[in-house]
């Protein structure tokens, strides 16, 4: 025992065990974040709330079961952070732990019920080749872990507009990304529900056109969950 807590003293020294948010060595370690920071997390109960926020942004546009942001977003602030170390850090074990969250509190809502497969908001392949994963994907395995549910991958993928289309107008180029996921096997999402999962959500437009992609597979529904929303 003593030579195991010599040892994790010093891989300490050598791979200090800080919190992801501000540094402190002062955690237990399995944990990600300081009680701190856990404490300073802004939690937003959506997964309970019919009628919350970002549900509310796709009124209208798509056919929605549930919706659920994890954080309220704002500039400079912890979650931001948390999402910066995810997105551009490869601190993949932040988006993980952060995934369990959503897991947890959607498992809790009761009104994510019947979800068949996560499926993570598809990236340009360009784009995750130069990141080395998708964020979103790392955000359903913590779910994942939380809800046993089972995730899907490169079933719906995301295609650049062509050539042409990139050259044309802007205002026109906004139209076109509709057409830029394809449901590569419908066969696999007929008659399942479906969770898509995104880091963060602002205007909705890329959730709405995956979402739509999906919807187009006969006797598919959707539920969203993301890590954050923003207000504009
Ligand atoms: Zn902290």
């Amino acid at each position: 025992m003593a030579i195991k807590n010599l040892l994790e003293n010093c891989l300490h020294l050598f791979y200090p065990h800080q919190c992801t948010g501000c540094g402190s060595d002062l955690l237990p370690k399995t944990n990600m974040l300081c009680l701190h920071c856990l404490h300073e997390l802004p939690h937003t109960q959506f997964a309970t709330q019919q009628g919350n926020y970002v549900e509310n942004i796709f009124r209208g546009r798509m056919n929605v079961l549930a919706a659920h942001s994890e954080f309220f977003f704002s500039k400079g602030q912890l979650v931001q952070h948390l999402i910066h170390e995810l997105k551009y850090k490869a601190n993949t074990a932040i988006g993980y732990y952060l995934g369990e969250m959503i897991g947890n509190n959607i498992l809790l809502s009761g009104r994510f019920s019947n979800i068949d497969y996560l499926i993570p908001l598809p990236l340009y392949p360009d784009k995750e080749a130069k990141r080395g994963y998708n964020q979103s994907a790392i955000i359903c395995d913590g779910i994942q872990s939380s809800t046993q549910i089972p995730v899907l991958l490169n079933n719906v993928i995301r295609r650049r507009a062509t050539e042409t289309q990139t050259r044309k107008h802007r205002t026109e180029r906004w139209n076109n990304v509709d057409g830029s996921f394809t449901v590569l096997k419908p066969e696999i999402l007929k008659g399942k529900n479906i969770l898509l999962v995104d880091d963060v959500i602002t205007t909705g437009a890329s959730i709405e056109a995956c979402g739509q992609s999906i919807l187009q597979v006969s006797g598919t529904s959707l539920c969203v969950a993301a890590l954050a929303h923003a207000t504009k």
